[in-house]
Order: structure tokens, then sequence, then C-alpha cells
């Protein structure tokens, strides 16, 4: 039976990329019907709204997606979509692996990390009071009164609540992918040594997790630390679990340890649905220019392809692209030494030599 996945095309570069995926899964011949469902600047257009229902009810009915980057449009309306997405679909546990491909211009060859970010909560559920305002006010106040620390009149606030339930979730989420995948430790990033309680739930919860797998070896390691030792030597580390913004800002330096966001790959899972996007974001100065990366997006639909357990194509597809990396010629200009490389090729025409190396592979 033909397999039906949710592709939003999203904005910005999105829809290039996301069509350099797409026919990179076709070249494989995994038979998927495609629905296509509009978030962002097109369906404000289409449809009247950034992420219409129409959307989310494909994803809740495919309960597969694969996804190109979405604007974040600034002062008004959704705060992200793509975090409306994850918290409406309850996408709580972002995973991105972050390993070194021959070719590209990282000076890490030792790096093979799994980042997995806990997705719904923390700074990023959009509590949040507004300077001066009169609930602001009324909050700082009653801060005050039952805190020996004390919030200065008119400052602005973001709530950071961490549950004991996401922590538990995602620790363990962790530890079982770490198994499936054959991975030797679990990391676990933090700053409990100022956020006693928060980031204190997160580790405690970590260790209480942790003993359930004497199998897998743990630790646990300050997120200001880690940053260091991430640029000092990545090969320490295997999978890292973190909190929503240490997850976020980690996840972006490791991009840059293997040589780019152009390359980084990511899926976003809850316990029943799946949402496949690349690390990067709709880069506007871009669109429409054939000019960035594909290759973050058609690893995220590989990445897609081994969830539905398609592990061979998954592996062609893999193949293909660290083969037209490694060759180096038909590649966009963030996999050139030099920047302005005029050799440097465009979206499509790393696709198509991608696409290439799927058919010689395929044979
Ligand atoms: P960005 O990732 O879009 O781009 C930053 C820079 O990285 C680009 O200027 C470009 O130099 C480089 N880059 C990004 N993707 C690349 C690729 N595929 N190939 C080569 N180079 C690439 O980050 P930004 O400029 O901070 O964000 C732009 C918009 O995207 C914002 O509105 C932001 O909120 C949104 N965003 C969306 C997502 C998502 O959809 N999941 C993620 C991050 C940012």
């Amino acid at each position: 039976m033909k397999q039906k996945v949710t592709l939003i095309p999203g904005d910005g570069v999105g829809p290039e990329v996301a069509k350099a995926a797409q026919d990179c899964i076709d070249a494989l011949g995994v038979d998927i019907d495609w629905e296509i469902a509009l978030a962002g600047e097109p369906a404000l257009k289409e449809k009247g709204s950034l992420l219409p229902r129409e959307t989310l009810e494909s994803i809740k009915r495919n309960k597969v997606a694969l996804k190109g980057p979405i604007t974040t449009p600034v002062g008004k309306g959704f705060r992200s979509i793509n975090v409306a997405l994850r918290q409406e679909l309850d996408l709580f546990a972002c995973v991105r692996p972050s390993y070194y491909i021959e070719g590209t211009n990282s000076k890490y060859p030792g790096t093979n990390l799994l980042i997995v970010r806990e997705n719904s909560e923390d700074l990023y559920t959009g509590v949040e009071f507004q300077e001066g305002e009169p609930a602001t006010e009324d909050l700082i106040t009653r801060i005050n009164n039952i805190s020996e620390k004390k919030v200065r009149p008119g400052s602005a606030i973001s709530i950071k609540p961490f549950s004991q339930f996401a922590c538990d979730r995602i620790t363990r989420y962790a530890f079982e992918l770490a198994k499936k995948e054959n991975r030797k430790k679990v990391t676990c990033v933090h700053k409990a040594n100022i956020m006693k309680f928060t980031d204190g739930l997160f580790l405690r919860t970590f260790q209480e997790v942790a003993s359930l797998y004497p199998d897998i070896e743990s630790g646990d390691v300050i997120v200001d630390n880690l940053s260091m030792q991430l640029v000092m030597r990545p090969q320490a580390f295997d999978v890292l679990v973190l909190p929503n913004l240490y997850g976020d800002i980690i996840s972006d330096l490791c991009a840059g340890l293997i040589g780019g966001l152009g390359i980084a790959a990511g899926a976003n899972m809850g316990t029943e649905t799946a949402l496949f996007e690349p690390v990067h974001g709709s880069a506007p100065k871009y669109a429409g220019k054939n000019k960035v990366n594909p290759t973050a997006t058609i690893l995220s639909a590989g990445l897609m392809l081994k969830h539905l357990g398609l592990t061979k194509k998954a592996e062609i597809l893999e193949k293909a692209v660290l083969a037209v990396i490694k060759k180096g010629k038909s590649v966009t200009y963030d996999l050139k030494p030099d920047r302005n490389d005029p050799t440097a090729v465009g979206t499509k025409e790393m696709t198509q030599a991608i696409i290439k190396e799927i058919k010689a592979k395929s044979r």
C-alpha cells in the first residue's frame, strides 16, 4: 500500500529544498503518496492563516510529515509556527544526528553526535509577560511577596516550566534511542548549579532513568562547559539529552562542527506522529535563487525513510549524498573550501548529482 506522507514545502528556501528531497525519494522508487499542506507565507496568502487547521489535520491523519523551513514573523501572531507545530502535535523529542561527512569543511573528523532535545517545555512554552503591563506588575508583586529573591519592577518575564513528566519522557526517549542505535553513552546537559529547581529536576530525573539502563554509560555536563568541550573535542560525546533552549543552541553549534547548517538534518518525534525537517531556517535572502544546499532536507527525508522501516532505501539515499559531498564537484557554495568558488552548483544541480548516485547505487 502507498504510504501517505504530508509534505509541507514551507517558505523562503523551503519549497526548493523540499522539492529536492521529494525528487530524491521518487528516484529511490519509494511509493509515497504526498499530501501537500501549506504553512507559513504561502498558507497566509492562500488560506488566510499561517498554520491552517487542515495542515495540522493532514499530519495527524498521516502521522508522518516532511517539512521545509518556515519563516517566523517578527512581532505578531505565532511566536513561531515551528514551535506551534511541535506543541500542537506533541512532538516532544527533537532528534538531530551530527556526524562528520568527508568532503565538508568540518575540522572535526571524529564527530558522531546524536542530539536529543526536549521540544515541549522550557522557555519555549510562550508564557511571557511584557514589561510595564498591569498583569506583569501584579505578577512581580506576588513573586516579591513569596520569594526571597526580588524581581525589579518594570521587568519583562518569561516563564521556564519543567515538569517531571516531560523530563522523564525525554530522558527515557534518549536512552531507548541510544539502545536502538547501539550508542555507548548518554550525557545530560544542564545548568543545575544555577537553576536548582528546573534544571535540577531535569538532572535528577535523568539520573533516575539512567539507573534503569545499566548497560549504557551515563554522565552529565553543565551547558557552558559542554560548549567549550564540543569545540575542543566533540569525539568525547555520544548522545546528548538537553532541555529545549540549550538543545536549540547546541544543535546549531553541532551543525557548525560538521560543516554548517546546509547538512544538518532533524526529526521531531511524538508518540504517534513524526515530522522531519532540516535544522536550518528559511534563509530568506536565498529564496528562489537556486543557491542553498539541499542536503539537510534530503538527509531529513532519509531519517523519515528509516522511521517508515525503509532502512535499505534510507541507506542508499545517505550513501548517495555522502558520495556527492566526498567528490566535492557538484556541491553548493557552502561545501566548497572557498564560499565564493565559481564552480559551486545550485540546489537543483546538486540534487541531480545525488539522484544520479541513487540510480547507480540502486542497480
Ligand atoms: P537560517 O538557517 O534560515 O539561515 C542562516 C544562514 O545559514 C543563511 O543566511 C545561510 O548563510 C545559511 N544557510 C541556512 N540554510 C542553508 C542551506 N540549506 N544551505 C546553505 N546555507 C544555508 O537562519 P535565520 O536567518 O536565523 O532564520 C531565517 C528564518 O527562518 C527566521 O524567520 C527563523 O525564525 C526561521 N527558522 C525556521 C526554522 C524551521 O522552520 N524549523 C528553523 C530555524 C529558523
